[in-house]
């Protein structure tokens, strides 16, 4: 169910049944490499929210494509949304779903820059007065980690790989120019393998936006990792809908004192 192209009355009778799961794919628009498109990470997330809502019904908004892209600028065609600008945003849809009748809110997470930024979003409601009750699969991947080391035949994946190559030679085939893909030169990052953090611009690592062997990605590699993305955002909106932990913790003024 694609909230888009619902008509007002079936989105309110939707809204009206209760146990409906509200889900927002994000993404990103940035260099992936010379073979796949800007917008890989949202048409990726959007494509596995609409098969998981195809099992376990669903409304799922369609995707945002702006996101933080902050260390990917240096590239053509990354378009990066100021980190206030897409905090209130994200804030600001969150309460039109709200508004709307859907008290739980499911945000799907393609890209990785943006990780960061949704974990700060969540915890930063328990400062706001929300009336629904959020919840975010911040770390794209993180239902594959199981099935990764089975199907993966390069050492570094990460953007543009041979993993992600693999979910769109599966998912939208006549987007990838397999024709262009080859191995990336990739650099240390500063500081690597120690714990400090400094930020630096991907370009100072990976010149060519993007890392690994996209030539070793196959079709039959993304239908493994969608399946696999798939079936766990399907628990995951199970999980979601039979959760009951938030209720009272949702409904906040945002002023309370420490107990
Ligand atoms: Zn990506």
């Amino acid at each position: 169910m694609r909230w888009e192209e619902l008509t007002a009355d079936e989105l309110s009778d939707l809204a009206k049944r209760g146990d409906i799961v509200a889900v927002i794919p994000i993404g990103s628009l940035e260099k992936h490499g010379p073979h796949l498109p800007l917008g890989t990470d949202g048409l990726v997330a959007y494509e596995v929210a609409l098969r998981a809502a195809e099992k376990e019904p669903s409304i799922v908004l369609p995707p945002l494509f702006y996101s933080y892209v902050a260390d990917m600028r240096q590239f053509p065609g990354a378009i990066n949304i100021r980190e206030d600008v897409l905090l209130s945003f994200l804030e600001n849809i969150c309460e039109e779903i709200s508004r709307n009748g859907f008290k739980k809110i499911l945000i799907i997470n393609g890209h990785g820059g943006n990780t960061n930024i949704l974990r700060l979003f969540a915890t930063s409601r328990l400062t706001r007065k929300t009336d629904y009750s959020l919840y975010i699969l911040a770390e794209p991947w993180a239902f594959e980690r199981e099935i990764l080391p089975k199907i993966r035949e390069t050492s570094e994946i990460g953007h543009a790989c041979e993993i992600e190559t693999s979910f769109m030679l599966y998912l939208y085939p006549s987007l990838c120019r397999m024709e262009r893909a080859k191995i990336a030169k990739t650099k240390t990052k500063p500081l690597e393998e120690t714990p400090i953090i400094t930020p630096f611009d991907w370009v100072i690592y990976c010149p060519e936006g993007y890392v690994g062997d996209p030539t070793k990605a196959t079709r039959e590699k993304g239908e493994k990792l969608v399946e696999a993305w798939v079936n766990g955002i399907i628990e995951a909106i199970r999980k979601i809908k039979a959760d009951e932990s938030l209720k009272e913790s949702a409904v906040t003024t945002g002023t309370e004192n420490p107990p």
